[in-house]
């Protein structure tokens, strides 16, 4: 079974890999079936026998190929998703084919250079301290978990309490503050750290955290606490106003952490660089790879200004590993054991796109955001955010003509934007996330919304 020629087999996965990203660019971007149609398919009875490894492919892309969504088209604007670099889908690739078990350094030495010198060139590109920690890992839920466990481990310490030694139970309570709009990945990391619901601070017109809410919500207490600040708010892209927040935080012991899941790379931009103005006065930052990096799942980064935090809170130590007895091993970083050599791709990325071109690739994403919403407004649509970054929050009239507007577009299969709520009202996002999106995506983009709206009668 095992007698075709190897590369006959990678080489088929090429084929189809490639005819599929040939396609991206003209194929409807919502899918074309349904997980339950397609079930009916993949779901036959499996057989005593198999097949061999190139039927096996040829009948996976047959079966999938109609219920992929065109995640990386370049005019999918949906949720916060991103597209992929082709050299990042090769790095993938090779990552993929070495399978290397990147948690020990000893062990894994090639990946673990890779990650070391990625941790450099982000310290410096996002201008972060240069004692900053760096734990690869699988997104921004798993990189705001790493980076509030360092916290609730620091401000633990700082109140005489081990809580990887005596856990929660009968620990001083742990506050944690977060503005109203946090991203909802906050709240499970915090359950998953056994600290259940933040307390909410009102946040202002763009989702910002009221930094005078903050201050007084700060005093009522010197507890230990940990605070949650945001680098792009999904909805407006608004950043929070860290020259005010951190220090507010900060002065009062509290462990601050951000979650800059896609916004987090503003700081590589001049152009953008004053959104995060003193954020890296903060202890712990969250941010995705595969969002505005363009890189494929999974890959989430946390930094944390003290390393002895992190590994204190995630590290491990058993006799049968081999542990590095220099820079840190990969799985004190991140809550992973065996993981997988996710800073090859970010290494190939960073090496293709070079600090300039990491800043034109932030810049060209705000900059179509700006056209989209000034194409969105030339056609009597409202845009409810001030677009600062990646993110239009836009209105059709009432919510039920924005629904309908929503409904047309999705059916003309020519973008993607998607649904929300946002300060009471419904509306049509639109992320700007992929590196391939050109000027005539966005016109094209901004057409299939001017028929979607004849249609749907907005
Ligand atoms: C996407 C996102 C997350 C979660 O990141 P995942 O990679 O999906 O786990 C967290 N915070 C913000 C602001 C996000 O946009």
């Amino acid at each position: 079974m095992d007698d075709q020629p190897r590369d006959a087999l990678l080489l088929r996965a090429l084929d189809l890999a490639q005819q599929y990203r040939d396609g991206l660019p003209e194929r409807a971007v919502p899918p074309g079936a349904s997980a339950d149609d397609l079930l009916a398919r993949f779901r036959e009875p499996l057989r005593e026998g198999g097949v061999e490894p190139i039927e096996a492919i040829d009948e996976l892309a047959r079966l999938a190929e109609p219920g992929l969504t065109a995640v990386t088209s370049p005019r999918f604007f949906g949720f916060v998703m991103g597209g992929t670099y082709p050299v990042s889908v090769a790095a993938d690739w090779l990552t993929t084919a070495w399978d290397q078990n990147a948690g020990l350094r000893e062990i894994t030495p090639a990946h673990s250079a890779a990650r070391e010198a990625v941790e450099a060139w982000l310290v410096e590109i996002l201008g972060l301290p240069g004692s900053t920690a760096m734990g690869t890992v699988t997104g921004g839920l798993m990189a705001n978990f790493t980076g509030l466990a360092a916290g609730r481990h620091a401000v633990l310490a700082r109140a005489g309490w081990d809580v990887e030694e005596r856990g929660l139970q009968g620990a001083p309570p742990v506050r944690v503050l977060v503005g109203a709009e946090r991203h909802d990945t906050i709240d499970l990391a915090l359950r998953y750290l056994g600290l259940g619901a933040p307390q909410l601070v009102p946040a202002d017109d763009q989702g910002r955290i009221r930094v005078d809410a903050l201050d007084r919500a700060l005093r009522t207490s010197d507890g230990p606490t940990i605070v949650a600040l945001q680098a792009g708010n999904v909805h407006s892209g608004a950043f929070d106003d860290f020259a005010g927040a951190v220090p507010a935080a900060t002065d009062r012991g509290a462990w601050v952490h951000v979650d800059g899941a896609f916004g987090l790379w503003a700081a590589a931009s001049q152009r953008t660089r004053h959104l995060v103005d003193g954020f890296q006065s903060a202890d712990s930052w969250a941010t995705d790879a595969h969002k505005t990096l363009n890189v494929p799942y999974d890959s989430g980064m946390a930094f944390v200004a003290d390393p002895s935090a992190q590994r204190a809170a995630l590290g491990i130590h058993a006799p049968y590993l081999l542990h590095s007895k220099g820079a840190p091993d990969p799985l004190e970083l991140g809550p992973e054991f065996s993981q997988r050599g996710r800073a090859f791709v970010l290494w190939a990325t960073l090496r293709h796109l070079g600090r300039a071109g990491v800043a034109a690739l932030v810049d060209r994403l705000v900059g179509h955001a700006q056209a989209l919403a000034d194409g969105v407004r030339e056609m009597g649509g409202e845009v409810l955010n001030d677009v600062v970054f990646t993110q239009v929050c836009t209105a059709w009239g009432d919510d039920d003509a924005t629904r309908a507007v929503e409904r047309e577009l999705m059916a003309l299969g020519e973008t993607w934007m998607t649904g929300s709520e946002w300060r009471g009202r419904r509306v049509l996002r639109i992320a700007v996330s992929n590196h391939a999106t050109t000027a005539e995506d966005v016109e094209r983009s901004l057409a299939a919304l001017r028929r979607a709206r004849a249609a749907a009668g907005a």
